[in-house]
């Protein structure tokens, strides 16, 4: 069977928790409280295959430190980056952990950019305190040549699942 591991990246109060709690159980649990980090596993059937899927939920734990993320780096098949369209300083925040990132797979042939980290802007539902642009996060994509999505994990189920479905697809096609 296969085995794919995702990290949920960005700062505090983005809807990491929210996001990994809505892909597995369909819920959206307005406050989720959890102190530690958190490692989630869920068995989903993508195209037919059987997939074991890992989820890493730093929850409130400060994520861009270096070390946690030189750790995730050799752990994680795939990141998910996580910013909050109604926080300017989450995206800032995410822009930074990318950076790192990106140092860290230069010259790595284990996984393309594309399929390695997704850029996704949370909180769409509440675009009247809008600080970042969605052309912001679209540009930001572009220069990482990663995928861009803007959603709402309050009220998109089906972009949440379509963004984990594409990372396992992605993953376990490299
Ligand atoms: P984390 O610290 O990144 O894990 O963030 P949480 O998952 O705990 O979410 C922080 C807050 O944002 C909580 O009050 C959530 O209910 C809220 N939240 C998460 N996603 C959304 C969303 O799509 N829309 C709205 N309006 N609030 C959200």
């Amino acid at each position: 069977m296969n085995e794919v591991k995702i990290a949920v990246l960005g700062s505090e109060g983005v809807g990491k928790s929210a996001l990994t709690v809505r892909f597995l159980t369909r819920r959206f649990i307005g406050e989720y409280s959890s102190s530690s980090e958190c490692v989630y596993r869920k068995c989903v059937s993508v195209d037919g295959r059987q997939v074991n899927l890992e989820l890493y939920d730093p929850c409130s734990q400060a994520c861009e430190g270096r070390t946690t993320l030189h750790n995730l780096l050799h752990w994680a098949d795939g990141f998910i980056l996580l910013y909050d369209i109604t926080d300017r300083s989450s995206f800032l925040t995410v822009k930074a952990i990318s950076h790192v990132i990106g140092e860290r797979r230069l010259g790595s042939t284990k996984r393309d950019m594309d399929s390695f980290m997704f850029l996704v802007g949370n909180k769409q539902d509440l675009c009247h305190m809008r600080e970042v642009q969605h052309e912001e996060g679209q540009n930001l994509a572009a220069e990482l040549h990663c995928l861009f999505f803007e959603l709402s994990v309050a009220e998109h189920y089906q972009e949440v699942a379509h963004i984990f479905s594409k990372m396992v697809r992605k993953a376990i096609a490299t």
